[in-house]
Formats: C-alpha cells, structure tokens, sequence
C-alpha cells in the first residue's frame, strides 16, 4: 500500500549523466531508464520530467519516490538502486 509519509522520507537524489544512464524512448515518446528499487527487489522504468532535467519515479510496490538530477559529471550505473 502506497505511503506518502514513507515516501517523502525516502527520496534518493542522484546526479547522473543521461548518455551513460542508456535512455530508451517507449511507444510513445517518453524517455525513461532502468531502475532498480533495491528495497522491494523490483525493476521498472523511470520517466524523464518534462522540463528534461531529471527522472523522477517511484517503486511500484512501496511507494517510494527515486529523483535522477541529469547532469554532467554524474554516475555511471547502468541501473539506479533507490535505498
Ligand atoms: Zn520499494
């Protein structure tokens, strides 16, 4: 169940560069990247924002929001890990 307490709380920001995160583009347009929420052990996609400065999603299972700031200089991991 979807706790919005728990996830204001758990907000993981990263800094990451868009070229090494290995975007992709769905059927309808929208950019996103692999994702990995290490606290349910589930994989899904994370969709750019509009504004393109970031990533923005939340773990399917508890709710818990991860925040990809797109920039230079950032991490390299070819998935995120939500802590
Ligand atoms: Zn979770």
């Amino acid at each position: 169940m979807f706790n919005l307490a728990n996830a204001i709380a758990r907000v993981e920001s990263k800094i990451i560069d868009t070229e090494m995160a290995k975007e992709k583009t769905d059927s309808e347009g929208r950019k996103y990247i692999g994702m990995y929420f290490k606290c349910c052990n589930v994989y899904t996609r994370i969709y750019k924002s509009r504004l393109g400065d970031r990533y923005v999603g939340f773990c399917p299972k508890c709710g818990a929001k991860v925040q990809l700031m797109i920039g230079a200089g950032g991490v390299n991991d070819r998935f995120f890990i939500a802590k």
